[in-house]
């Protein structure tokens, strides 16, 4: 018991059920933890600023028992020891941008952020590597690849709050996936503490290391249920050197697919960005933010394509010759390439539309799954029709990264009737039957929870809990979360 004091007797354990779990947690819980880990680093539930009471879900504010603010490895490890002693759950936090409720405090546990572990420990220009703490937020690590001329894999918009742990433990995307992957991807090593206090140090700077289990795996995706990511060991990828963007008009989505096909075979690796809107999402865009319309007639689909690549002048000329040739196939209907920043910033505008759901949909019922790419199409045309049956004259926008297999769908609460659930029903149906994912990227945490079952099988929910149940015997690591 490492000289502790042990669990007060009667002290229920979560395998008891959630109710007065860490409940019953005694002043001595935490003045042991005080003395653990030093009075800055507690703070008791009623002193728990706002900021830490909820995350980006919209789920209503909960206070947790005390919000733990460690400064080392070696703290957050003494302080799961003590949580696990005095049977306290634990629920990691981060820059609390994540949006499935996966970083709600649990009543009755600590909250334990990672905000001051937030050094950057080594940039290593010659090897590509860099080690941060969990704490420091992806816009950090960005600008500090940037300072050693290279660049971080993983973009989103949340890169200012959203931290390493965080971002880790909801393996997210966003942009740059299609060229780096997720960040999954991005990971040579990690170090991570189990609920018991141990800590897996397994900070290995080698992309080859066939011993095993690629323990540092497990923790990527799992949003905090199995330990606590406290550094990690990350691969930099090289700046391009010159970027072109293009608005291509397609008549259908095959023709989206080959697009990309015949552009990821000519610039290989350099296909930065393909996203594809669909009309309703550019009608919606244009109407929203007053922008004409980007060509003379209306299209069923417009892709939106971003290209890295070695000099300006041999980027543009190469493209010029993409272009043609797939104008050629009939691929492309019409183009627009960008000569400047400024007409690429105003290319995007379109897509960036997606700032404007909340104004403008009253409110939006938002989707983020994932399909074979061979099936969105498909699943698009399918979803609209049975949208529409449902609910007559309805508003629904489609739009996404369909390089990475991932579609976007934002509907209208008011037009259906404010019955988020039913629609939430009949698409999470629809994407179990295209054998796609409830979850592209934000993960489970509450929100999807009911809906788990459409994207994995009941055998694959026995080994993800015999894996939680193996790390983690105790159920403190946030509980209820993913399928708790
Ligand atoms: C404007 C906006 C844009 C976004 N765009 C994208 C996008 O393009 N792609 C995308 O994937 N996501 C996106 N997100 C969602 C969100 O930013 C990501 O899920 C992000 O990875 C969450 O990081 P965070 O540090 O805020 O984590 P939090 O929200 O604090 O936590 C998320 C989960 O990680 C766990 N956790 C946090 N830190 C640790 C740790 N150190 N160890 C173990 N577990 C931990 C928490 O318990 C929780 O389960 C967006 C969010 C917003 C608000």
């Amino acid at each position: 018991m490492s000289g502790h004091p042990a669990a007060p007797q009667g002290t229920p354990t979560a395998g008891e059920g959630l109710e007065g779990v860490g409940r019953a947690a005694p002043p001595a819980f935490l003045a042991a933890l005080t003395e653990a880990l030093g009075a800055d680093a507690v703070t008791p539930g009623e002193a728990v600023p706002d900021r830490h009471l909820a995350d980006w879900s919209g789920l209503p504010p909960v206070r947790p028992l005390a919000l733990l603010r460690p400064r080392s490895t070696e703290a957050v490890s003494a302080a799961l020891r003590l949580c696990s002693e005095y049977r306290v759950p634990v629920v990691p936090q981060g820059g609390l941008t994540g949006l499935a409720g996966a970083a709600m405090p649990v009543e009755g546990a600590v909250a334990l952020s990672l905000e001051r572990m937030n050094a950057i420990e080594s940039v290593d220009a010659a090897t590509r590597t860099l080690t941060a703490q969990a704490g420091v937020t992806i816009q950090a690590v960005q600008e500090a690849a940037a300072e050693a001329g290279l660049r971080f894999g993983v973009d989103f918009g949340a890169r200012g709050s959203a931290q390493v742990g965080g971002a880790l433990a909801t393996n997210a995307g966003g942009n740059g996936v299609l060229q780096f992957g997720m960040m999954r991807e991005q990971l040579l090593g990690l170090e991570a503490v189990l609920p018991d206090g141990r800590v897996l140090p397994m900070l290995r700077p080698m992309q080859k290391n066939n011993t095993g289990y690629d323990l540092k795996q497990f923790f990527v995706g799992a949003e905090g249920t199995l330990g606590v990511i406290t550094r990690a060991l990350f691969r930099l990828q090289p700046a391009p050197r010159a970027r072109a963007t293009l608005l291509a008009a397609l008549p259908d989505y095959d023709a989206a697919l080959a697009l990309l096909g015949r552009l990821q075979s000519r610039f290989a690796g350099g296909v930065a960005a393909f996203e594809l809107m669909w009309r309703d999402f550019v009608a919606a865009s244009l109407a929203w933010q007053h922008l004409r319309e980007p060509f003379d007639t209306v299209h069923p689909l417009l892709a939106l394509v971003d290209l890295d690549g070695g000099s300006e002048a041999a980027l543009q000329a190469e493209l010029e010759e993409a272009l043609a040739e797939a104008m050629e196939a009939g691929l492309v209907v019409d183009a627009v390439l960008a000569q400047s920043q400024a007409q690429a910033a105003a290319l995007w505008k379109i897509r960036e539309a997606t700032a404007e759901l909340p104004a403008n949909m009253h409110p939006p019922v938002n989707f983020d799954v994932s399909l074979p790419m061979a099936q969105i199409g498909r699943f698009v045309q399918e979803c609209r029709a049975a949208l529409e049956v449902r609910w007559p004259g309805h508003l629904s926008v489609f739009f996404g990264h369909i390089g990475d297999s991932n579609l976007h769908l934002s509907i209208d609460g008011a037009s259906i009737g404010g019955d988020a659930e039913a629609a939430e029903h009949l698409v999470y149906d629809m994407v179990g039957r295209f054998a796609g994912s409830v979850s592209a990227e934000h993960g489970i945490g509450l929100h999807k929870k009911p809906y788990l079952g459409a994207s994995r099988t009941p055998e694959e929910l026995d080994v993800m809990r015999a894996i939680k149940a193996a790390l983690d015997p105790l159920g403190l690591m946030n509980p209820g979360k993913v399928f708790g």
